[in-house]
């Protein structure tokens, strides 16, 4: 098969890769040429483990190259995948399809024969049919389908995900696009995975229900451990026995900060808003919204009590500021909210994140950066735990507290326990869902 992908973002660049791995022939497409240029010198423009070996292995084989000519990449192409981004609109909530429509049309321009344009991006019900429509107007006479196709893998573990799927999801109008799709994910489904085929619509709300569903979990098991904190539980035993029932499952149960990331807060949104629109409020997503945000509020309350009511003049050591481990990837990620609380509050940051302070730089301003997490526990008030990256979860916690001011340690990820905090020497820890103590 030969497949055109359009946008070599974190979704479009592992699906073009995985696509070519597979076996077929793809060409990656995108409007940014300094992105270009980087692919084209076997450089990966974003942080995914495992991705630049398997990128450079299917670019040697002659299976995958990157270009800026979408006429070039279209031409001749069974499939091409739309996969830009469906950012939150200001103001309203509504995903942006600017992006979608946009390059709807421009395949429009240059498609010639029969094809089908799949969307990968996340995007709200309705959406295929109205790209079906940009399309048709854009170039009546082309013989076309549309498919859905929304993609479930997770930063940090993508190509783990593409290769092994709970399940590929496809909406389609025709068996024609059935054909080619099923065509395309044949060697996954050799080996067991399930392809579920549905008609548009089905395939569009699957992703915003699955989306959803799992940040409403993460923000339940949050509003629990802010219970336990009054109770006297412990959020990781509570968590532990919950998780082990079936019906339920461990997965996205972990309390900390509040979820954040390029999905979650936008997809949440995003339904709410399609909800309204259709007079049926989503009402358990608008308040996991809402409660979400709480969350994160109550993780600078915590902080505050920590530093004894105020930042002022404090220096505090934030290890970790991406949404999660093994991505570079800073959107929505809670410590946007917290650092720039620290900064204003008139605390002295020292940042450090294995992958996160290129765009940290960008984002958070005020922050000084270090490579490490000792450099930047030294003469603070206080090390705050915030992404809970592998570097950071097997600490010489008796040499941090040594090297502080004044050893107070809030651990939002429950990576270390108030036990190990004591032995150490820390004076103050907090974590979630546990009693911590000053
Ligand atoms: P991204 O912002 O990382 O990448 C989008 C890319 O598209 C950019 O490189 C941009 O330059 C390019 N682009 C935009 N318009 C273009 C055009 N007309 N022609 C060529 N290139 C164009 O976005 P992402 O994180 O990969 O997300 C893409 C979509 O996938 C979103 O709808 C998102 O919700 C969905 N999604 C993301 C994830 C994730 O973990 N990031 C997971 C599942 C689904």
């Amino acid at each position: 098969m030969k497949i055109a992908m359009i946008g070599t973002g974190y979704v479009g660049l592992v699906s073009g890769v995985c696509f070519s791995d597979f076996g077929h022939e793809v060409v990656c497409v995108d409007k940014d040429p300094r992105k270009i240029e980087r692919l084209e010198n076997g450089e990966v423009p974003i942080f995914e483990p495992g991705l630049d070996l398997l990128m450079n292995k299917n670019v040697e084989a002659g299976r995958l190259t990157f270009t800026m000519d979408l006429e070039k990449a279209v031409t001749g192409a069974d499939a091409v995948f739309i996969a830009v981004g469906t950012p939150t609109r200001r103001g309203d909530g509504h995903a942006d399809l600017t992006y979608v429509m946009a390059a709807a049309e421009e395949i429009a321009r240059v498609a010639k024969e029969y094809v089908v344009i799949v969307t990968k991006s996340t995007v709200p019900v309705g959406t295929n049919r109205q790209v079906g429509e940009v399309v048709k107007k854009a170039n009546p006479s082309l013989d076309f389908d549309v498919a859905s196709n929304p993609e479930f893998l997770r930063e940090g573990a993508a190509i783990d995900d593409f290769m092994k799927p709970d399940r590929v999801v496809v909406g389609v109008q025709t068996d024609r696009a059935a054909e080619v799709m099923a065509d395309i994910y044949r060697p996954l489904y050799l080996r067991d995975f399930p392809i579920v085929t549905t008609d548009l619509e089905s395939a569009e709300m699957i992703k915003y229900a699955a989306n959803a569903f799992l940040a409403t979990k993460i923000t339940f098991i949050n509003e629990i451990a802010a219970l336990c904190e009054k109770v006297g539980a412990d959020v990781k035993q509570v968590s532990k026995g919950v998780g082990m029932d079936n019906r339920i499952g461990n997965k996205f149960l972990h309390a900390g900060p509040g979820y954040g990331g390029s999905c979650f807060p936008k997809d949440t949104k995003a339904l709410a808003r399609i909800g309204q629109e259709h007079a049926v409020p989503m009402q358990i997503t608008e308040t996991v919204i809402k409660v979400n945000e709480e969350i994160k509020r109550r993780m600078i309350d915590k902080l505050l009590d920590l530093c004894g009511g105020s930042f002022n003049g404090k220096t505090v050591a934030v290890l970790g500021v991406t949404f999660k481990p093994n991505t570079d990837d800073m959107r929505d990620a809670p410590s946007l909210t917290i650092v720039p609380a620290l900064v204003g509050g008139g605390a002295k940051v020292k940042a450090c994140d294995p992958q996160g302070r290129h765009e940290g730089e960008a984002l958070l301003p005020g922050v000084t950066w270090v490579e490490d997490p000792y450099e930047s526990a030294d003469k603070a008030d206080l090390v705050v735990v915030l992404t809970e990256w592998n570097e950071f979860r097997a600490l010489d916690l008796k040499r941090i507290a040594e090297s502080m001011t004044t050893a107070r340690l809030a651990d939002l990820r429950n990576v270390y326990s108030p036990t190990d905090a004591e032995r150490a020497g820390f004076v103050a820890y907090e974590s979630i869902g546990r009693e911590g103590y000053t």
